[in-house]
Parts: C-alpha cells; sequence; structure tokens
C-alpha cells in the first residue's frame, strides 16, 4: 500500500481517508471525491486499487490525493 508519508503521497496531500484530507492546504478537495471514484483509479479489492500516478503501490478506495479527476 501507498505511504501518507512518502514523498510523492505527501506533496499531492494524498490520505487514505479522504475524511482526512488537509482542506487548508488541498483546496480542490469535495466531499464526495474519493480514490475510487477517480478516473485514474483501478480496482484492485474491494477497498484498494492502482493509481497511474503511484506506480507500484496500491491506494485506498477511500482515498484521496490532489491528482483526483472525475471518473468519465
Ligand atoms: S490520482 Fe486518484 S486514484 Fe490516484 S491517489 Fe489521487 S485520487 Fe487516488
Amino acid at each position: 500500500m501507498l505511504g501518507e508519508a512518502e514523498p510523492a503521497a505527501a506533496g499531492l496531500g494524498y490520505k487514505e481517508a479522504a475524511t482526512a484530507v488537509d482542506k487548508a492546504k488541498f483546496p480542490k478537495y469535495a466531499d464526495g471525491q474519493l480514490c475510487s471514484n477517480c478516473q485514474l483509479y483501478v480496482a484492485k479489492g474491494p477497498n484498494n486499487g492502482t493509481c497511474a500516478i503511484f506506480p507500484g503501490k496500491l491506494v485506498a478506495g477511500p482515498g484521496w490525493c490532489n491528482a483526483w479527476v472525475k471518473k468519465a
């Protein structure tokens, strides 16, 4: 799993729980945005999936980062 403290993750404000996002630092975040409804997310399990931004890692379905894009 991707760790929140890893530099690439921290730089994009990644949190395993979207509700924990620092909204002051990442004002783009809006309630309801989740990795699991992001265009870059490909589900691999009930609560995790891959993300093109973080190759080789799994991100949390209920997570979020500043590169979130609404799933088409
Ligand atoms: S780009 Fe999307 S799927 Fe990847 S970590 Fe950010 S919000 Fe989650």
